[in-house]
């Protein structure tokens, strides 16, 4: 049985060929699944009955299941989707003020194994990669869901998509070609994976960079993040350098604010002083309680400190609105599990 998402329009014209059906069928299929997020072969209602029987034979829309769906008081949407082995993922629906933006925030992996002290996801240690189906199966399943085109993309859900890089680009070449979402509308986000960082400076992506800096010198980053004992902040640093030469792009900073660890006065120095030389965007995100440490979110005075003191750089600071918290949908607190 052929599971028809994630299948490109060449892959659906070899089934409809075998069924000596015309590749005009090809494209009517393809449309149903990328733009109309059908659920089933039943709903494409502009192919005969008897053509629908046929595939039905040979073919199924999905192979996902949704296991819990919650809905935040703030109306964000968050699933638990199922795969055939078992494993589970979330991934993320947020609307802004608008309904014209609807970002969907995708999980790349299993776990992960980067396991920052601050991740909820990264508790769970590393289960497995993605397949890019897998990931775009995230996107149809909420668009299947809620009847909405996502038009934005950020890879912030569980897992580090430089590490499961192939699977990434590809779903990213989808969502552009099939789903129709301009590149500038995918962002990827990752904890600082400087080989990788170097090889998609040379792929010339129109996508945004996001990278997890969460802190201001060496000392502070190794004791939250162990990434930073293998790519330290020094060598990230030359290779955003070098992306944002190659790329012509400017690059996003994640900087997590935990009360009294790297929200300081002497932080936001060497903050300004560590990016100085950098053609980013900042974006600050207060840290969002999981239960697996005993961090503290800043209080909203010293998160609107901080952000002046940054902003006095010249830089453009955004503060990342806390998004479906009372669902445990925001950032950092994806474990894949169901708590009651
Ligand atoms: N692995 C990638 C992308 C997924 S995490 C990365 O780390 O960049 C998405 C964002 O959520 C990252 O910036 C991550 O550092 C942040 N995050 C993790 N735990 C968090 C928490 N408890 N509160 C707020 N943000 C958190
Ligand atoms: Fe992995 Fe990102 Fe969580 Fe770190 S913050 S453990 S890299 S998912």
């Amino acid at each position: 049985m052929q599971i028809l998402s994630g299948l490109s329009l060449n892959d659906i014209e070899k089934i409809t060929d075998s069924l000596h059906a015309s590749k005009f069928r090809a494209r009517q299929i393809h449309n149903w699944i990328y733009l109309k997020s059908v659920k089933s072969i039943d709903e494409m209602t502009d192919l005969s009955v008897k053509f629908r029987e046929e595939l039905k034979k040979v073919a199924t829309v999905t192979d996902v299941k949704v296991k819990v769906k919650q809905e935040s008081s703030d109306g964000t949407l968050k699933y638990l989707l199922e795969f055939p082995d078992g494993e589970c993922v979330e991934t993320v629906l947020m609307r802004f003020d608008n309904r014209a933006n609807l970002t969907a925030c995708v999980s790349s992996q299993v776990g992960c194994a980067v396991n920052c002290s601050f991740c909820a996801t990264g508790k769970r240690g590393f289960i497995r990669n993605l397949t890019y189906r897998e990931i775009i199966e995230q996107v149809l399943t909420i668009q299947r869901d809620t009847g909405l085109k996502v038009t934005n993309i950020v890879f912030m859900g569980q897992g580090e998509p430089l590490l499961n890089l192939d699977n990434v680009l590809k779903a990213m070449k989808i969502f552009n070609e099939n789903f129709q979402i301009g590149a500038r509308r995918l962002t990827v986000s990752t904890a600082g994976i400087v080989p990788k960082i170097n090889e998609l400076a040379n792929l010339d992506m129109q996508s945004t960079l996001a990278v997890s800096l969460h802190a201001p010198s060496h000392d502070i980053r190794q004791k939250i993040m162990p990434i930073e004992n293998r790519y330290s902040m020094e060598e990230l640093k030359n290779a955003l350098k070098n992306y944002i030469i190659k790329t012509g792009r400017r690059v996003t900073i994640e900087y997590l604010l935990i009360k009294d660890l790297n929200d300081t006065l002497e932080s936001v120095k060497k903050l300004v002083e560590y990016l100085h030389d950098l053609k980013c965007n900042i974006n600050l995100i207060p840290y969002n309680p999981t239960d697996k440490n005993d961090y503290q979110r800043p209080s909203n005075n010293s998160i609107m400190r901080f952000k002046s003191l940054l902003e006095q750089s010249g830089k453009k600071v955004t503060v990342r609105l806390e998004r479906g918290a009372d669902i445990d949908a925001a950032c950092g607190q994806l474990s894949g599990k169901v708590k009651n």
